[in-house]
C-alpha cells in the first residue's frame, strides 16, 4: 500500500519542489471533489486554488496525527461549503454532502487543521487515538485475510450505522444471527488487539459494552473514528486498478460498496480523478495558476535563512 506523502518537515520549510510536487499529485482529486460539489467549472478551480493557499498558509500547525490528504480534504471540504454557503440558491447541496460523512461535519467550521475535528465526542483523547490504532489493524489483517464480505458487514454496521436486520438482507446472509457473530467476533478481535497494544483501561472497559450489546457506543465513537480516519479507505493504487478493470474480486466487492454504498466522498474524488483522464489539459492549466499562486505565498513567508536555490530562480 505504497502512496506518495509529502515530507512534512520540507512543506513546513515551505521547500517550493515538495510543493509543486504537492500541487501536481494532489490538484485532480480536489478538483474531482469540489467540481462533484459545486458543478460549476470555474467555481471548481477557485476552491482547488484556495484550498492549495490555505493548505501552504496552514502548514505550520499541521497535525500529525492525520494524514497530508486528510488535512488537504479538510480544507477542500470548507472551501466547497463557504462557495456553497455564497451561493444561496443551492443550499440544498449542502445537506446532501453530509451525506453520511457527518464526522468531517467539524471541519466545516473556522479552522484551517482537522484538529477541529476532535470535540463532543465520548473517548478521550488517547483512547479515541488507539482506537483508530486497533480498527486500523483490524481492517488491514481482514483485508488481508481476504474476508471482504466480513469488511463490507462491519462497515456497513461500523460506518454506515445500519442495523443487523439491513445488513443481512444486503449481504443475503443466512439471517440476522450471522450478521450479529460477525459484529461480536470483530469486536472481541478489537480486544484483543487493544490489550496488545496496551492501551489502559478506558479502551478495553468501552470495548467490552460494545460487546455487551450497548449500541450506543457503536453509533457514537466507532462511526466517528472510523469516518473521520478514513479507517478502510483504500489506498489510491487499489482504486486504480478498479478504473482499470484489474481489482480482483474480493477487494473489488469491497471497494464498489465502500464507493457506491458508503459513498466516501474522498474515495469518490479519488476515483473520479483516477477516470478522468480526459481532463488532464485542464489540468495543466490549472496547475500552472495554483503553482503561481502558491509560490507568491511561499517566497513572501519564507525565512531569509537559507539562499534561495529553487529552479525557477524567481523571488518576490
Ligand atoms: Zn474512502
Amino acid at each position: 500500500m505504497t502512496e506518495w506523502t509529502p515530507s512534512i518537515d520540507l512543506l513546513q520549510e515551505r521547500e517550493d519542489a515538495e510543493w509543486l510536487r504537492v500541487e501536481r499529485e494532489f490538484c485532480g482529486r480536489l478538483l474531482a471533489y469540489a467540481h462533484r460539489r459545486v458543478g460549476d467549472h470555474q467555481a471548481s478551480e477557485d476552491i482547488v486554488q484556495e484550498t492549495l493557499l490555505g493548505a501552504v498558509r496552514g502548514i505550520d500547525d499541521f497535525d500529525r496525527k492525520f494524514t497530508f490528504e486528510q488535512y488537504l480534504f479538510g480544507i477542500c471540504r470548507n472551501r466547497t461549503i463557504d462557495h456553497m454557503r455564497r451561493r444561496k440558491a443551492r443550499t440544498i447541496q449542502v445537506g446532501e454532502d453530509d451525506d453520511g460523512f457527518p464526522g468531517m461535519e467539524a471541519l466545516a467550521t473556522q479552522s484551517e487543521t482537522p484538529s477541529a475535528i476532535v470535540r463532543g465526542r465520548e473517548l478521550g483523547d488517547r483512547a479515541q487515538e488507539l482506537l483508530g490504532q486497533i480498527l486500523h489493524d483490524w481492517v488491514e489483517e481482514t483485508w488481508e485475510q481476504g474476508e471482504f464480505l466480513r469488511l463490507c458487514v462491519i462497515e456497513a454496521l461500523f460506518s454506515g450505522g445500519w442495523r443487523n436486520r439491513d445488513t443481512w438482507k444486503r449481504f443475503r446472509l443466512r439471517d440476522e444471527t450471522a450478521v450479529a457473530g460477525i459484529k461480536f467476533r470483530a469486536l472481541r478481535r478489537l480486544r484483543q488487539l487493544s490489550a496488545v497494544r496496551e492501551s489502559g483501561n478506558d479502551l478495553l472497559r468501552f470495548l467490552a459494552l460494545a460487546e455487551e450489546g450497548d449500541q450506543r457506543i457503536l453509533d457514537l465513537d466507532v462511526r466517528k473514528v472510523w469516518r473521520e480516519q478514513r479507517i478502510s479507505c483504500p489506498a489510491r493504487h487499489w482504486l486504480a486498478r478498479l478504473a482499470g478493470g484489474t481489482l480482483p474480486e474480493g477487494p473489488t466487492m469491497f471497494v464498489r460498496f465502500h464507493l457506491d454504498e458508503m459513498k466516501c466522498p474522498w474515495c469518490t474524488a479519488n476515483y473520479d480523478d483516477l477516470t478522468n483522464a480526459d481532463r488532464q489539459a485542464e489540468l495543466m492549466i490549472l496547475l500552472e495558476k495554483v503553482q503561481e499562486s502558491t509560490k507568491r505565498v511561499l517566497h513572501s513567508k519564507k525565512l531569509p535563512a537559507k539562499p534561495e536555490t529553487d529552479e525557477s530562480g524567481a523571488e518576490s
